[in-house]
C-alpha cells in the first residue's frame, strides 16, 4: 500500500486513520494499534513540521504485511538531517521554541521493534518502521 499526500497538520490524523486500517486484518490489540499509530504520528509530524517547516511538500507512505509482521515507511523531501544519531537522542531537539521535546524519535523506538532512519540534508528523510503484531512475546 502507498499514498502519498500533502504535508499538512489535518493529515497527520488521516495517516493515523490509514494505518490502523490497513493493519486491521491483523487482529491487533489495542495497545498494538495505539503503539502503531502514535509512532506513524511522530514521523509524519517530524516530516510536516521540520521536514517541511510547516509549508507545502508530500509525505510518502508506503505500508506492507509480511505474516505478522508490519513494515512502514514514511518519506519526506525536505531539509534532511544532517547529524541523524543526534537527532535520535531522547530529548534532542532542534526547536525548543516551538516546544517540542525531542521525543519523537524515542517514541518510534519504543513502541515500535524497529526504527531506522536515512536522510540526506536538502534531500529527505526517510523512516522506517517495523512491528511484529499479535504474537505473544515469551514470558519469564
Ligand atoms: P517532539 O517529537 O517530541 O515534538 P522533536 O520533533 O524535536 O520533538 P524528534 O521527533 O525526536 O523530536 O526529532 C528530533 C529532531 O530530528 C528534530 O528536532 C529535527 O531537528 C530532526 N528531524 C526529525 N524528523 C525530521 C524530518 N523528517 N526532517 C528534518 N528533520 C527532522
Ligand atoms: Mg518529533
Amino acid at each position: 500500500m502507498k499514498i502519498i499526500f500533502e504535508s499538512c497538520s489535518e493529515n497527520e490524523a488521516f495517516a493515523r486513520t490509514v494505518i490502523a486500517a490497513y493493519i486491521t486484518r491483523l487482529n491487533p490489540t489495542l495497545e498494538e494499534l495505539s503503539d502503531v499509530k502514535t509512532a506513524v504520528s511522530e514521523a509524519v509530524t517530524n516530516s510536516i513540521i521540520h521536514g517541511y517547516e510547516n509549508g507545502a511538500g508530500d509525505i510518502v507512505m508506503e505500508c506492507c504485511i509480511h505474516n505478522y509482521d508490519v513494515s512502514i515507511i514514511i518519506e519526506d523531501f525536505g531539509v534532511g538531517i544532517s547529524d541523524i544519531e543526534k537527532a535520535m537522542e531522547p530529548l534532542y531537539t532542534t526547536r525548543p521554541e516551538w516546544e517540542r521535546s525531542g521525543m519523537g524519535f524515542a517514541f518510534m523506538e519504543a513502541f515500535m521493534d524497529e526504527l531506522e532512519v536515512e536522510s540526506v540534508p536538502g534531500k529527505g528523510t526517510k523512516v522506517f518502521l517495523k512491528k511484529t503484531i499479535g504474537v505473544c512475546e515469551e514470558q519469564d
